[in-house]
């Protein structure tokens, strides 16, 4: 497996070097909105921790990063009201993975809404960050 780079776009993000919508922030996690939704509300939750992706994370920092997904999860399903949601994670590109950061995707479900693709359009800024204002508010 190819190294871990440090250098890659999340770690700008953990560092505020790249802006992102936060929905949630402590000392080992941070979730924030995706900037290419494939539903309304779907959001990434990432360790601070460096891994590249399941294979290279520490089993302590997958064991926290799975608890907080759930918190997070509670909280986009609060403020969305959507009808369920899936939760993703894609190791290497072959399997779909375009940043080599360990993250997971927290996709709302809407009946009858078909997911949109992955990596497709970026969405309006404003509405991103209402939402995640929405989902701040619902923990
Ligand atoms: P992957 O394809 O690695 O599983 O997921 C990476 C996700 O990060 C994609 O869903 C993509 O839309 C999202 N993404 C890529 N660049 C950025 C960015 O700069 N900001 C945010 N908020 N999301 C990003």
């Amino acid at each position: 497996m190819t190294a871990y780079d440090p250098d890659n776009i999340f770690v700008k993000i953990i560092k505020g070097e790249i802006p992102c919508h936060k929905v949630y922030e402590d000392d080992t996690t941070l979730a924030f909105m995706d900037i290419m939704p494939q539903s309304r509300g779907h959001t990434l939750v990432i360790p601070k921790t460096g891994s590249r992706n399941l294979l290279d994370a520490q089993p302590e920092v997958l064991a926290d990063l799975i608890g907080k997904t759930q918190k997070v999860a509670a909280a986009v399903m609060r403020a969305t009201g959507a009808d369920g949601f899936r939760i993703m994670q894609f190791n290497e590109a072959q399997a779909g993975q375009t940043v080599f950061h360990l993250h997971f995707h927290i996709v709302p479900m809407y009946e009858g809404i078909p997911l949109r693709p992955h990596t497709g359009e970026t969405a309006d800024h404003e509405a991103l960050g209402a939402l995640a204002e929405k989902i701040r508010s619902a923990f």
